[in-house]
């Protein structure tokens, strides 16, 4: 696979700085260098045998691969550390970005393994309890050259999280094999739709589906995953949630600092949340964000089910753990409080979100770890390489503009000679003539000047058709060639998105073999924050 780069910007300004190296890291991270974070880590100390108990008993369900286990194992070691990133727990892992993150997890922890000379493993932390499952109850696929969404509909109006959804074999299945019957037969086909029904079959929940395929696309790097809503992670994390659910408001204060902050260097607010927040959720089948009243001096959820006085929230924790989440600002604590984390991979979002976190971070007196922009990818199937050629664009054109602007200076190109001058012309003449048409109507009544203008609209309308037909027609001619720009949008930059963002892997596995994940986390990437065009 050969590799050229580009620069390209994030989806927000802050994180396009911040991977471009012109934002003003001192003002919202801790900067440092890895030996400096592992430094740091090696004077803290963590539940490792708890977590590394838990871990084991949780990936022994999947089988996970002999490295995943000797990488848990790891963990029990004074001086190993984690590179850790996460994502929701997509349908078909989701969008391709999904798998560069694991793929950047993967390689950075590598790499630093070597450097540092210290056990350095690699974790994908699943947010399993996220129940925005809207998120994740899809995967894009094209149809009659258009991108379509197929939501797997028996999570179409679901509200729980997605740890606890079970799977409908049935109506999974169903699914699955309408999405594969989009990509077309190869000689993969029919291998790649067993090993995704081997990962259903052992697959209880939604979550249960993602962390197998995931644990298989990655078994041989030893990928480890944290199921964020497991019951058992929760015993271990009780001890943290006691002292988020006291330290809420000087969470929320160090929060709102750090906005301000921000907000006067001139970047938009990433995390909306009420003052009353107390950055933790409850959960009794249902998730709701709970809230803290200075008046009343208790938490209670904003439909009115719930109150807890301080103490009883205490209780709460203590007897039931697995009922609490975080939120998107204590969710990175717990993760600082569960793993010696060497580094952190970040999405464009993620990057701007932590960013408010600093102060939050130092509240605790903590550093925040390295914070590294995973991967960013586009792939460029050979025939769409073929296609561009043919064109005469570059992918960074196709990246940049789009085929839009191309292809309709390409029709103004080949249009018959002064095509748009003609109709123009035209166009004149005929209202030129038509008001003395109007002038002698006006003489015989006055009365007639709407209907004549009406008539006016409707003969322009019709020059307009003819000229549209032509258009139509001599487009339908070069069939061929304007096929080719809309093949390269679609491939990359479908919807008008980064390819990233709404293509799955299993096309490309489908294509390009089962190999195909093992293959993209080989290539030799540099680690500058440049967007990577990998030609397959
Ligand atoms: P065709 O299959 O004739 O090439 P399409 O309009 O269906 O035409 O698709 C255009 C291109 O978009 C494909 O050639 C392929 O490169 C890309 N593409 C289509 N479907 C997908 C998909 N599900 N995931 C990723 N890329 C896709």
């Amino acid at each position: 696979m050969e590799v050229i780069e580009l620069s390209l910007p994030a989806t927000n300004r802050l994180a396009t700085e911040y991977i471009e190296g012109t934002f003003p890291v001192h003002e919202a991270f801790h900067p440092c260098s890895f030996e400096e974070r592992l430094h740091e880590l090696q004077k803290r100390t963590y539940a490792r045998d708890a977590l590394v108990h838990h871990l084991l008993a949780y990936h022994k369900q999947f089988q996970a691969s002999e490295e995943t286990i000797a990488n848990i194992e790891k963990l029990r070691h004074r001086e190993s550390v984690v590179v850790i990133g996460g994502q929701q727990a997509g349908l078909l892992t989701g969008p391709l970005y999904t798998i560069y993150k694991i793929i950047s997890i993967i390689t950075l922890a590598k790499q630093q393994e070597q450097q540092l000379r210290v056990p350095v493993v690699p974790v994908f932390w699943m947010a399993s309890e996220d129940h925005d499952i809207a998120e994740i109850n899809y995967v894009h696929v094209a149809q009659r050259g258009k991108v379509k969404k197929y939501v797997y509909s028996p999570l179409a109006k679901e509200k729980r999280m997605a740890a606890r959804i079970d799977l409908d074999a049935d109506a999974l299945k169903q699914w699955i094999d309408d999405i594969f019957k989009t990509f077309g037969e190869t000689n993969v086909t029919n291998e790649l739709r067993t090993y995704i029904y081997e990962c259903m079959a052992t697959s209880k929940t939604v979550a249960d589906f993602f962390a197998t395929i995931v644990l298989k696309l990655f078994a041989k790097e030893g990928i480890v995953i944290v199921d964020a809503a497991h019951p058992h992670l929760r015993t271990i994390e009780r001890e943290w949630f006691m002292t988020l659910a006291r330290e809420h408001e000087a969470i929320t204060s160090a929060l709102q600092t750090q906005q301000r902050h921000l907000a006067q260097l001139g970047y938009e607010q990433a995390i909306d949340v009420s003052p009353m927040c107390a950055h933790l959720f409850y959960d009794d089948g249902q998730r709701r964000l709970l809230y803290y009243d200075d008046d009343q001096h208790c938490f209670y959820t904003k439909d009115g089910v719930y109150r807890f006085t301080r103490d009883e929230l205490r209780q709460r924790i203590e007897s039931e753990p697995q009922s609490f989440s975080n939120n998107v600002v204590t969710r990175p604590l717990m993760q600082e409080w569960l793993f010696p984390t060497l580094a952190f991979i970040a999405g464009p979002g993620e990057i701007a979100y932590w960013a408010e976190l600093k102060r939050v971070f130092e509240h605790f007196h903590w550093h925040m770890p390295p914070i590294v922009p995973r991967l960013s990818l586009t792939l460029v199937e050979r025939h769409i390489a073929t296609d561009l050629a043919d064109v005469q664009m570059t992918v960074a054109e196709a990246l940049t503009n789009g085929t839009k602007q191309a292809l309709e200076e390409w029709v103004r190109n080949n249009q018959p000679v002064a095509f748009d001058e003609t109709f123009h012309e035209a166009k004149k003449q005929i209202a030129h003539i038509h008001e003395q048409l109007r002038q002698l109507g006006m003489q015989v009544d006055p009365h007639l000047e709407r209907v004549m203008l009406k008539n006016a609209e409707r003969v322009e309308t019709q020059i307009d058709y003819l000229q549209q037909l032509i258009t139509r027609r001599m487009l339908q001619k070069h069939d061929v060639h304007v096929r080719k720009y809309e093949r390269i949008e679609l491939s990359l930059r479908p919807n008008n998105m980064p390819q990233e963002r709404v293509w799955n892997v299993l096309y490309y596995m489908n294509r390009y073999g089962l190999d195909f994940v093992d293959r993209l986390l080989h290539v030799d990437y540099r680690w500058n924050g440049m967007h990577k065009i990998v030609y397959l």
